[in-house]
């Protein structure tokens, strides 16, 4: 989103093109005419959700899917566009963006912008992990009435938003927190300390780009750095880099997700 914004906030929309009619559902039929001579007028975000503020009080959401991103460049200069192009916006000065999505689960859609929260995707969402509300007592007091595993609560969309499996991995291990302890037996210490990895973790996550594992690159096209900085995901069977060669990084599925974490750092 940050790039997105530098490019096409206070531009106006010359030209939009659909490539084609969906991505994980169809796109609205008045995309086109709804967006072009709008002014852009502000950027967003609510949990994964993008959502751009133009002119007659319209915003359009965008989720990037599993393996969605937008191509930034000027007009004229894609001369061979990709296959995966399905959506591209240009302002008047020039700017262009691209809405790649070869797995197409991404999505685009429009909303009054004073009506964004009542969105179906958008009202049911739980509390964003940078907000000043997301303190430890705070995480302690929604964990108290769930009888799920904390891994599996943490990902949970209606609790906290934008946690993603890595980054829920990476913060259970920083506090020595179990992944199958159940969520409502987690004390208030260890609330206190989750709290403070998972705001510490997402900012170093934001700071160095993300992670890119297999495909994802960030708006200019660069990949993230934060893949380089993970303790546990993706190091199954490695040697735990707080504990030692005679603790090997343990993987397990909960719902459906792969769980990586120390048998001997996380209790
Ligand atoms: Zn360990």
């Amino acid at each position: 989103m940050r790039g997105f914004r530098t490019a096409f906030e206070g531009q106006r929309i010359r030209h939009v093109t659909v490539n084609r009619p969906d991505l994980r559902w169809p796109f609205p039929l008045d995309l086109r005419e709804r967006l072009e001579g709008q002014d852009v007028l502000s950027f967003h975000r609510r949990a994964k959700y993008i959502l751009m503020r133009v002119g007659k009080g319209t915003s359009m959401m965008l989720h990037l899917g599993m393996s969605g991103r937008l191509l930034l460049g000027q007009s004229g200069m894609n001369t061979t566009p990709s296959k995966h192009e399905h959506l591209v916006l240009e302002t008047e000065n020039g700017a262009r963006a691209g809405l790649v999505d070869p797995r197409r689960f991404g999505m685009v859609d429009l909303v009054a912008t004073d009506q964004e929260n009542a969105h179906r995707l958008l009202s049911g969402l739980g509390i964003e992990p940078l907000s000043e509300s997301m303190t430890g007592p705070y995480l302690h007091s929604l964990m108290q009435s769930k009888r799920t595993p904390i891994k599996t609560a943490l990902l949970d969309q209606r609790l906290i938003v934008g946690l993603g499996n890595i980054y829920v991995c990476e913060a259970l291990f920083r506090s020595h927190i179990h992944p199958t302890r159940m969520a409502m037996s987690l004390s208030k210490r260890e609330a206190n300390s989750l709290a403070a990895s998972i705001q510490a973790i997402l900012t170093e996550a934001i700071a160095s780009g993300g992670s890119s594992l297999r495909d994802y690159v960030q708006a200019d096209g660069t990949k993230g750095g934060f893949q380089d900085l993970h303790l546990v995901y993706g190091r199954a069977g490695e040697a735990c880099l707080k504990c030692g060669t005679g603790y090997p990084v343990s993987r397990i599925t909960q719902a459906g997700r792969s769980t990586f974490y120390c048998t001997n750092c996380q209790k």
